[in-house]
């Protein structure tokens, strides 16, 4: 399938790179050289705008974009993709952005007569690397049913979430949650090595008891529980503290338009408002445990 890829960066680059390994031809844009440079030495065309893109006689378009403010431009701008896509191509958008705008851009690209879904991912650079993703994917059956066969190139689970948005919705309540619960981890572990336990024992029992959650198990952020966690490197690599809270002011602006209470979830994107102002943005969100042992910040 001919294909055309838009966002080459930390994720877009992994993921063009697994479709042109599943045997896809791919058109590609960024407005970086060297993410374009590097797509084209891998075998893909590159292209020199999204129009170029539109126009390349693509079956569907994947956008992988920092936020909505590019999925706004790339997708509805005077030069932009839907400006030039021929009626029928499928767009998919794996950026993750709010449930509102997911839908308007999706309703637009209807009117133009392009199929879309917003299908956001989990999974970070490793999955992306390892086509291990999970797509949350919003749109019909028959979109989700078009989609499917590209998004499984990229990704293991591809989860129908419902209509047009609900990728999004899905993405948002669950990072939401993610956010919390690290938290709640962190205070957790650093009141129970206070009070004179061991980290590892502690862990342990929290991961065969009913505390037991990703945070705690799997990224756990006290240094040293967890080996090859990020905890124990100085909290480089992982899921960056500023893209956490970026996706938590997605969750308390999607809960504005709907006037739903987000207690914890506001309380969360405080807390790493403060671990980013503390020079923290860059670190694996785990890092947040540093605001409850100032003697780990180094
Ligand atoms: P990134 O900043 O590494 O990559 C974004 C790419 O988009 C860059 O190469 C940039 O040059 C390109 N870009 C910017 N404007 C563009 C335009 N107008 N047209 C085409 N390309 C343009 O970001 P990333 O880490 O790859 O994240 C991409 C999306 O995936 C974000 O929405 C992010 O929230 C989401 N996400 C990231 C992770 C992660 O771990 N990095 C995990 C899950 C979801």
């Amino acid at each position: 399938m001919h294909i055309g890829f838009l966002g080459l960066g930390n994720m877009g680059g992994p993921m063009a790179r697994n479709l042109l390994k599943a045997g896809h031809r791919l058109s590609v844009y960024d407005p970086s050289a060297t993410a374009v440079a590097g797509l084209a030495e891998a075998g893909a065309q590159p292209a020199d705008s999204p129009a170029a893109v539109a126009r390349a006689g693509v079956e569907a378009i994947i956008t992988m974009l920092p936020a909505a403010a590019q999925v706004r431009q790339v997708y509805l701008g005077d030069d932009g993709l839907l400006a030039h896509v021929p009626a029928g191509v499928l767009l998919i958008d794996s950026s993750t952005i709010d449930p509102m705008s997911a839908r308007e851009v999706a309703a637009a690209a209807a009117r133009n007569g392009n199929p879309m879904v917003d299908a956001p991912v989990s999974g970070g650079t490793v999955g992306a690397a390892a086509a291990t993703l999970t797509f949350m994917v919003g749109g019909s059956e028959a979109q989700f049913q078009q989609a499917q066969p590209i998004l499984s190139a990229m990704g293991r689970n591809i989860v129908h979430c419902g209509a047009s948005g609900n990728g999004q919705v899905a993405k948002v309540a669950n990072n939401m949650l993610l956010g919390i619960s690290m938290i709640g981890v962190a205070e957790a572990m650093s009141l129970g090595v206070a009070l004179g336990m061991d980290a590892k024992v502690l862990a342990g029992v929290i991961n065969s008891s009913s505390g037991r959650c990703w945070s705690s198990e799997v990224n756990n952020p006290f240094p040293g529980v967890l080996e090859n966690g990020p905890a124990s490197r100085g909290y480089s690599g992982g899921f960056g503290t500023d893209l956490m809270l970026k996706d938590l002011g997605l969750a308390s602006e999607a809960a504005k338009q709907v006037r739903q209470p987000v207690i914890l979830g506001a309380l969360a994107q405080q807390l790493y408002q403060a671990s980013s102002l503390r020079g923290q943005g860059a670190l694996d969100f785990s890092a947040i445990i540093r605001l409850y042992r100032p003697e780990d910040a180094t």
